[in-house]
């Protein structure tokens, strides 16, 4: 009998980064009032997509954050309002800390422009693992360049809402839009989807990519992928193989980070008797998993 493992992790992570720009026309704004504003970002077309990918999102709703000690006591100020005005609209929470946070927040405090705006700040998130549920932020960036000069820290909530996946909106009225004005707002649209995304708990998931068995008389071979498409780091599992129902073998699992994965390998398994009805590999764990009904696969005989 031979167990081989090997580690699947490439082609996990999907981008290295998503920096937009977002700018401040320095000509001014021109306000116009109607009496029925829509704020929303879609413009209530359901076909627009409102993050740069579906289902992008952090591991969990509690998120760090570091501020750059070079910020200025405004931009300081200003972001931190942003993390509480998105705090207040859903369940996210953010917390800082000194280093290894999930998203990163510098300045910069020299005017540049590009195409006759300036440029207020620059956002995204720069390390993505791509899942078949989410797609999981790793980290993300804030720059923020040029202060908002509006009531709320527009500036800064734009470029949060980046870092958390969302792109621009074509609705001027939206926070998003790419061109800030004070009147801007976050809208329902945001919240309520970033609701949705963090609805599902904060656990790994451990599931089969692919099992293949091959049967030669009494000696099985199998070929296993699993993968850890959740949203945590998965502890310790174990593999069990049936044959009609009894364990025939049983395979420890090791950890696995969010997106990586581990092939097995089992060569000349001997089987106890030559007619085999059912095959079974099992994933079993003895933790919470975002989903149990991928840790089950039945092989039949083909
Ligand atoms: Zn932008």
């Amino acid at each position: 009998m031979e167990l081989k493992e090997g580690l699947l992790v490439a082609g996990n992570v999907l981008v290295a980064a998503i920096l937009i720009l977002y700018f401040i026309n320095p000509g001014g704004e021109l306000e116009f009032t109607s009496k029925e504003v829509n704020n929303n970002f879609t413009l209530g077309n359901n076909s627009v997509k409102m993050q740069f990918y579906d289902n992008l999102r952090f591991p969990s709703n509690s998120i760090s954050y570091r501020i750059d000690n070079d910020c200025s006591l405004k931009k300081k100020a200003d972001m931190i309002r942003a993390f509480e005005i998105i705090e207040n609209k859903t369940t996210l929470e953010f917390y800082s800390i000194n280093e290894g946070e999930e998203i990163t927040v510098t300045c910069e405090n020299t005017n540049r422009m590009e195409d006759g705006l300036f440029i207020a700040g620059e956002g995204g998130p720069t390390n993505i693992t791509e899942g078949d549920r989410f797609k999981v932020i790793l980290h993300g960036d804030i720059l923020l360049i040029k202060d908002s000069e509006c009531e709320n820290p527009n500036v800064a909530i734009h470029e949060l809402l980046h870092v958390l996946g969302f792109d621009h909106s074509e609705n001027k009225n939206n926070i998003m839009y790419p061109i800030t004005k004070c009147k801007q707002v976050i809208g329902d649209e945001i919240p309520a989807r970033i609701e949705e995304l963090y609805s599902v708990p904060s656990y790994p998931d451990l599931k089969f990519e692919k099992a293949v068995a091959e049967i030669n008389g009494r000696i099985l071979n199998l070929n296993l992928s699993i993968r850890n498409d959740g949203l945590q780091k998965s502890e310790k599992a174990k593999i069990l193989i049936y044959t009609d129902d009894k364990v025939l073998k049983e395979i420890e699992l090791k950890e696995l980070e969010i997106g990586h994965g581990v092939s097995v390998q089992l060569t000349n398994l001997w089987l106890t008797k030559i007619k085999i009805e059912k095959l079974k590999v099992v994933i079993e764990s003895n933790f919470q998993e975002i989903s149990l009904d991928n840790n089950e696969i039945l092989l039949s005989r083909g």
